[in-house]
C-alpha cells in the first residue's frame, strides 16, 4: 500500500506518531506527480526542491512540539489562482507571465502555520472561467478516470490530482461550482463553504461577490479538517465574516436523527441524465437509513439561475480584470506604439477567448443604457433566489440535488458550444448567488465507469450539518474510496 492510499487524516496520524516522516510523504507525492503529470497535466508548477525543504522545516517543528493539529506535515497542492509568496502564480493565463506574488494569500499563511507542505500549483480554467479546465494557457488537464474526458472546472487540476492519488488534499476556489463540479467529475469530495468564511485575501478575483476558497479531498472528514485550518475572520478581507468557526472535525456526527432533507423536484427534471438522477436519489435512501427525514419540495428558481449568474459574474470579471494591462503585473506585449496600443496588444494577446467573451459580456451589461435592464435586474433576481433558499431552509436542514446534469464530457466537446457549457452549471451557481455552503461527494459510477456526484447544500454557516450528512453517507458507502482504474494509472 502506498502512503498515497491513506486519507489526509490517516497520514496526519502516521506523521504525528513518527511512523512516517514529512519528507517521506512529500517525496512519495512528488514521485507520483512526476509520473502522472506528463499525461494528466494537473500541475502547472511542481515545487520539488521547495517542498522537500519545507518538509524538513515542518519535521523540525514537529520534533520541537510546535505542531499538534491533525494535518500537521500532510502535503497539499494549491490552485494557481491563489497567491503564493515568491512562487509563480499564473491563473492559467498568458497575461500573468511569470508573476511571483510579493505576498502570501491568507489561506497559505494558515496552511503553513498548521504545518502543511506546498507540493505545487494546480491547473485550472483561465482566471477560473470555465467548466472543463480546457481554457488553461498551459493546456487542458485530463480526467484520471479516462484521459479522453475533462476533469471538470475550473479547479480541474485540483480534482484530478486528488482523484489520481498525487496528493492528499488540494485547495480550490468556487465562484459558480468550480470546486463541486470537478469534484463530481473526478470522484472526490469537495466543499465550498459559506461566503465570507474563508479569506479571499490573495485569491486572484474572478467575481468577488461569489468567489470562495475551499478544499477538495478524499472524504467529508478530510474536508472538515482542512476547513478547520482555513476558515476564520481576516481583517485583510473586507467581506470576511466574524462568525464562529473551527471544530468541524471534532463535532462531526453521523447521527442524522431529527434532520430534514429536502429534495427539490425542479432539479430532477428534463436535461438530467437518468443515471445521475438515480444515483443522486439513492443518496436519500442511505441518509434515511441514518434517521434523516426526506421530503420533496419545489424550488421554483431554476430557470433564472444560469442567466443571473452569468450576468453578475461577467460584470464583476470585467471590472476585476481591468487591472491586467501590461503595466503593473505579469506579461506585456512586445511591440507597441503608445500607451493605448500597449494596453490593446497586451490584452488582445494575453487573454484567451473565454476570458475575452466574459469581459465583453460584462462590459456590455454594465454599460449605460443596459445597466438597469441587465445588471440591476440580475441583482434583483439574485435576491429572489436567496429568498427561495431562505424559504427552503425554514423547512429543511439540508437540500440534496445533483452537481451536474451529466458525468464528465469528452475533451473538446464543451468548448465548441459555450452556451451549452454555461447551462451545465445549473445546479451549482445558485449556491454562490445565495452565499451558501455546498458539498459534492461521489455517489456512483455511470455505465462507462465515470464518477457521479451528489450535492448537499446547507443554510448560511451550516457547514457542520452539510459535513455531518456527507460523513454519515460515507460511513455506509465506499464510492469516495474508489480510485481511477485505467487512465493515468494504467
Ligand atoms: N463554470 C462557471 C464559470 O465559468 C464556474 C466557474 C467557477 O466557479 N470559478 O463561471
Amino acid at each position: 500500500m502506498s502512503l498515497l492510499d491513506h486519507s489526509a487524516l490517516e497520514l496526519g496520524r502516521l506523521i504525528a506518531s513518527g511512523e512516517v516522516g514529512v519528507r517521506e510523504a512529500t517525496r512519495t507525492a512528488l514521485d507520483a506527480i512526476a509520473a502522472a503529470n506528463p499525461e494528466n497535466n494537473a500541475f502547472i508548477t511542481v515545487l520539488e526542491e521547495e517542498a522537500l525543504r519545507e518538509a524538513e522545516q515542518v519535521q523540525a517543528r514537529l520534533r520541537a512540539g510546535e505542531l499538534s493539529g491533525p494535518l500537521a506535515g500532510v502535503p497539499a497542492a494549491i490552485k494557481d489562482n491563489i497567491c503564493t509568496l515568491g512562487v509563480k502564480t499564473t491563473c492559467a493565463s498568458k497575461i500573468m507571465g511569470d508573476f511571483k506574488p510579493p505576498y502570501q494569500a491568507t489561506v497559505m499563511e494558515r496552511l503553513q502555520r498548521a504545518g502543511s507542505v506546498n507540493l505545487g500549483k494546480l491547473n485550472m480554467d483561465e482566471f477560473a472561467m470555465g467548466s472543463t479546465t480546457e481554457t488553461s494557457y498551459y493546456g487542458p488537464t485530463k480526467n484520471p478516470w479516462d484521459l479522453g474526458h475533462v476533469p471538470g472546472g475550473s479547479s480541474g487540476g485540483a480534482a484530478a490530482a486528488v482523484a489520481n492519488r498525487e496528493c492528499w488534499y488540494a485547495i480550490g476556489s468556487d465562484t459558480g461550482g468550480s470546486i463541486r463540479q470537478p469534484a463530481s467529475y473526478c470522484g472526490v469530495t469537495g466543499m465550498k463553504p459559506t461566503y465570507g468564511t474563508v479569506s479571499r485575501y490573495g485569491l486572484i478575483a474572478y467575481a468577488s461577490s461569489l468567489d470562495q476558497i475551499g478544499p477538495l479531498a478524499r472524504s467529508a472528514e478530510d474536508c472538515a479538517a482542512v476547513l478547520d485550518l482555513i476558515m476564520g475572520i481576516d481583517p485583510r478581507d473586507g467581506t470576511s465574516l466574524d462568525a464562529p468557526c473551527g471544530h468541524l472535525l471534532e463535532n462531526l456526527s453521523a447521527d442524522l436523527t431529527g434532520k430534514k432533507i429536502g429534495i427539490p423536484v425542479d432539479c430532477f427534471g428534463d436535461g438530467l441524465d437518468p443515471e445521475v438522477r438515480a444515483a443522486v436519489l439513492s443518496v436519500a435512501d442511505v441518509l434515511k437509513g441514518r434517521s434523516a427525514e426526506i421530503e420533496e419540495f419545489q424550488l421554483p428558481i431554476m430557470e433564472y439561475v444560469v442567466p443571473t449568474y452569468y450576468i453578475i459574474a461577467a460584470a464583476e470579471a470585467s471590472s476585476n480584470l481591468s487591472r491586467f494591462d501590461g503595466v503593473k503585473y505579469g506579461w506585456r506585449a512586445e511591440n507597441y506604439e503608445d500607451l493605448t496600443d500597449l494596453y490593446n496588444k497586451t490584452r488582445t494577446e494575453g487573454f484567451g477567448s473565454e476570458v475575452k467573451r466574459r469581459i465583453l459580456l460584462g462590459t456590455f451589461v454594465l454599460s449605460t443604457g443596459y445597466y438597469d435592464a441587465y445588471y440591476n435586474k440580475a441583482l434583483q433576481v439574485k435576491a429572489v433566489i436567496k429568498r427561495a433558499f431562505d424559504d427552503a431552509f425554514s423547512k429543511y436542514d439540508l437540500i440534496l440535488m445533483p452537481v451536474a446534469p451529466t458525468t464528465a464530457p469528452k475533451l473538446g466537446e464543451s468548448l465548441s458550444n459555450p452556451l451549452q457549457m454555461y447551462l451545465s452549471d445549473i445546479y451549482t451557481v445558485s449556491v454562490n448567488l445565495a452565499g451558501l455552503p455546498g458539498l459534492s461527494m461521489p455517489c456512483g459510477l455511470d455505465k462507462t465507469g465515470l464518477p457521479i456526484g451528489a450535492q448537499l447544500i446547507g443554510p448560511a454557516l451550516g457547514e457542520q450539518k452539510v459535513l455531518d450528512a456527507a460523513y454519515a453517507y460515507q460511513q455506509d458507502t465506499t464510492y469516495h474510496q474508489k480510485t481511477p482504474v485505467g487512465g493515468a494509472k494504467e
